[in-house]
């Protein structure tokens, strides 16, 4: 790469602004929420797309000392950066790989009775107790001891007695539904199986469980979302702050003088008076496909709908009812910020903010503010 006196925020199509005091204000409303529960941080999936690098020492130094990745390698990367914390891996035991978790002391969430054995064959081997999770399905079926397989525990724990069992934990299904029975009923298997197995901290909560009171708390909640900005309330205003932004850079402005359409599959008509902004943002940075004629952008406080096919690189936004030359090249576009939360443009597109965060491009000038000193 060419050196360059232009900063990278003038070169890129498009800025993410990741706010990393808000996270830290986050884990902290929530960490209050579930006293005297601790309060863990969930940082798979690149913290949600924020950036774990920058995020995990800022919860750190907010005060979490237990995180949750999915994959083995997220694990080996979050312990170069936080050689004290607990490091649980939710995608559990890789067959074959119990080595490289021992050697950068990660926990496995054992998910299922063969991982359990062979963790403790591991440990046995080893001569160590080594760290490690169980996880009882209580209602998911996805991961996680089925029934049989917490009655066979039950009847024999001694694999349990070769490991060192950080504890038991349990997921819920449907943790945003406020008017769903199934949180209740799975916490209520959860609890009869921690009854009967040898005593463990417990953990069950995501985001949204936290917010359904203290009897989803046990020893341990595990909210990853509401630390990003995302509602763990849908039903109710966003208890949480606001953590990222992204602006988007206008290319070109379109004034249209004859009856034509705009972008891939002529979708969209436009007669003569439009003016239309081309914006470089696009599928392949995150904007998803279905935003086409659904999403939109701000210009302060004027909203410009997307129009027409989102593109791989670029969008199409009708500027035609804002003042004419408030928009040029090189104008910044609000495409996620306080007029649009990840939240709504989620809704937008068909889906939710999730998988809006996960999907936040690479080719963005990524700015992260605030966090440790
Ligand atoms: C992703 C995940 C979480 C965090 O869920 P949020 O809804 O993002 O708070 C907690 N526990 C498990 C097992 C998960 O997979």
């Amino acid at each position: 790469m060419t050196t360059s006196s232009t900063p990278a925020e003038a070169r890129a199509g498009a800025i993410l602004t990741i706010d990393l005091d808000a996270v830290a204000a986050n884990y902290r409303l929530l960490s209050e929420r579930v006293a005297p529960a601790e309060c863990a941080a969930v940082l798979k999936a690149d913290a949600y797309g924020l950036g774990m690098v920058q995020v995990a020492p800022a919860l750190s130094a907010a005060g979490a000392r237990t995180f949750f990745v999915a994959h083995l390698e997220e694990g080996i990367t979050l312990r170069a950066l936080l050689p004290e914390a607990t490091i649980g891996i939710l995608n559990g035991l890789m067959p074959g790989c119990a080595a490289d978790y021992a050697q950068h002391r990660l926990a496995p969430v054992l998910n299922h009775a063969g991982a359990i054995a062979e963790w403790a064959a591991f440990c046995r081997q080893q001569q160590k107790r080594l760290p490690a999770f169980v996880h009882i399905d209580t209602g998911m079926n996805r991961l996680g001891l089925g029934p049989a397989e917490v009655a066979a525990l039950i009847a024999d724990p001694s694999p349990l007695g070769d490991l060192e069992l950080l504890g038991y934990l349990s997921h819920l299904a449907t943790a945003d539904e406020v008017d769903s029975p199934l949180p209740g009923v799975q916490r209520d298997r959860f609890r009869s199986a921690l009854d009967r197995l040898p005593p463990a901290r417990a953990s069950l909560a995501n985001s949204s469980g936290i917010f359904r009171g203290a009897q989803f708390h046990f020893d341990l909640a595990r909210p990853g979302c509401a630390l990003y900005g995302i509602n763990p309330t849908p039903e109710t205003g966003n208890p949480m702050a606001r953590t990222v932004r992204l602006d988007a850079r206008v290319l070109q402005v379109r004034h249209i003088d004859s009856t034509g359409t705009v972008g891939y599959g002529a979708t969209h008509p436009v007669s003569p008076g439009t003016r239309i902004a081309t914006i470089a943002v696009g599928y392949a940075d995150g904007y998803l496909r279905s935003l086409s004629g659904a999403g939109s952008v701000w210009f302060g406080e004027q909203e410009a709908p997307v129009i027409g096919r989102v593109s791989m690189d670029l969008i199409t936004v009708d500027i035609t009812r804002l003042p004419e030359g408030a928009v040029h090249p090189g104008t910044l576009a609000e495409v996620i910020g306080p007029h649009r939360t990840p939240d709504q443009v989620a809704s937008e597109a068909g889906t939710i903010g999730y998988e809006i965060l996960t999907s936040l491009g690479r080719r963005y000038a990524r700015r992260h503010v605030g966090g440790p000193q």
